[in-house]
């Protein structure tokens, strides 16, 4: 089949391998100048298991507080009735899975999913020889013992799935990564050996370069002006007539809503921004070994090769470009106070704003639209690099009329 699709992040990207590993022609479009230059630029780079992410689905983390010293979402002054209607949907399922401690079912799909989309990843990874910074287990810091009551939705469901999670006291933590600083207080933590944290635009660059050596083309500075249906198509900036395909695949990221409207009922999809800083080791002996979580800012910390990365913040309806200032000062803050000394401030940081891609139960889109030949890779909100390979290989079987090889209930495109 000829087959057109829209966005070169991440998404789109392994979308675009996995279709063409199949055989089919493919074009990527993409407005920017390079593949992985929006969402999947900076990310945090946690990759396994991805349903630790605090914003992966209600559930994986406590209620979000928007009041208060213990904020954990920031609502600007511009928040839209599509925004609020979100946060609502978010908020109420989230307190559901605080009420009982068990996970709700679209926590359960996303972890079922995230699983299949490792083992993808790990098998592209080895049979394309694929060379990207990355590192092995995640340690979950509890700096109280209530920091562990929010995680129990997600804790079960992994368990359930059969991973491995450790329960650590303070001292343990510390031999595991032993950067902590001693004067950290922590109650204990959670170790998850087969973690594992990594560059998500290295990895995203390198399958673009297998993607085009199995014929893909990547069509950049290219901007889908509009989705045209029967037949399905895509009309380029600048161009009078659309471009017509067998299929088209929408995989663009946050603007995916409003290249549908015009076709059918509105995405509830919005963008919930966060911030990440990089910076160069300055001790290694104080800086991350792999990944860590602050359970209780909601921050992440990950080794990436010679570089840290720290990463976290929500904010809905606050679209300068500029990282919000708390947001800023929480990242420094902890990093601070978990790995003091561990990076350089004096050259070479790298501050990034993006945007996660949210639906208001958690997991992607990943399936046929309602418009014949339209299909849909989106939505993948917090953990889009950890899912990436997995919807991409569900997708490519189900255009080729395969059952693919996980179950997708929980997943499809027509479920709002
Ligand atoms: C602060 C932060 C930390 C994160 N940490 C993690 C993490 O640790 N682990 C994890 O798994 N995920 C993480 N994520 C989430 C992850 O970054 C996203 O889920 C993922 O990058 C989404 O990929 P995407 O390809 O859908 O979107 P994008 O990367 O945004 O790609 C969409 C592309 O479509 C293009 N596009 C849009 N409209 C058009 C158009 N009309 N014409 C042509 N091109 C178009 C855009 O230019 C863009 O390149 C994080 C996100 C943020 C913001």
């Amino acid at each position: 089949m000829k087959i057109a699709i829209v966005g070169a992040g991440v998404i789109g990207v392994t979308t675009a391998y996995e279709l063409a590993l199949d055989g089919h022609t493919v074009t990527v479009f993409e407005q920017r100048s390079a593949t992985a230059e929006e969402a999947s630029f900076a990310t945090g780079g946690l990759l396994a298991p991805a349903v630790l992410d605090p914003w992966s689905a209600p559930g994986t983390a406590r209620t979000p507080a928007v009041l208060g010293r213990h904020a954990t979402l920031h609502l600007g002054r511009s928040i839209s009735l599509a925004e609020l209607s979100w946060l609502r949907r978010w908020r109420r399922a989230a307190r559901a899975s605080a009420r009982t401690g068990a996970p709700l079912p679209p926590l359960v799909a996303l972890e079922r999913l995230a699983r299949y989309s490792h083992a993808r990843l790990q098998h592209l990874t080895e049979s394309l020889d694929l060379v990207f910074e990355r590192s092995t287990g995640t340690l979950l810091l509890l700096r109280t013992p209530q920091d562990a009551q929010g995680l129990a939705p997600v804790l079960k469901a992994l368990r359930d799935a059969g991973t491995a999670v450790r329960e650590l006291d303070a001292d343990a933590a510390r031999t595991i990564e032993p950067g902590l600083s001693p004067s950290l207080p922590l109650s204990g933590a959670l170790h998850l050996p087969e973690g594992m944290a990594g560059n998500c635009r290295q990895f995203a660059l390198l399958l673009r370069q297998a993607a085009q050596q199995r014929g893909t083309q990547f069509e950049f500075g290219t901007r889908i002006a509009r989705l045209t249906s029967a037949p399905a198509g895509v009309q380029l900036e600048g161009e009078s007539t659309p471009r017509p395909f067998d299929a088209v695949v929408l995989c663009a990221g946050v603007q995916s809503a409003a290249l549908l409207q015009p076709l059918g009922p509105r995405l509830p999809l919005v963008a919930l921004y966060g911030s990440s800083i990089s910076a160069p080791l300055r001790e290694e002996l104080h800086a991350p070994l792999a990944a860590v979580v602050d359970v209780q800012t909601q921050t992440t910390m990950a080794r990436l090769g010679q570089r840290v990365r720290v990463s976290g913040g929500a904010e809905l309806g606050r679209s300068t470009p500029q990282a919000h200032p708390q947001t800023l000062g929480t990242l420094y803050r902890v990093l601070g106070e978990c790995f003091p000394g561990g990076i350089s401030h004096a050259s070479g940081l790298q501050m990034w704003r993006g945007a996660r891609p949210m639906l208001p139960d958690g997991p992607p889109m990943v399936g046929q639209s309602a418009v014949p030949g339209l299909w849909l890779n989106l939505g993948h909100g917090a953990s889009g690099w950890a899912l990436a390979c997995g919807s991409a290989r569900a997708l490519a079987d189900q255009i080729a009329g395969k059952t693919p090889d996980i179950d997708l209930e929980g997943l499809g495109a027509q479920r709002f």
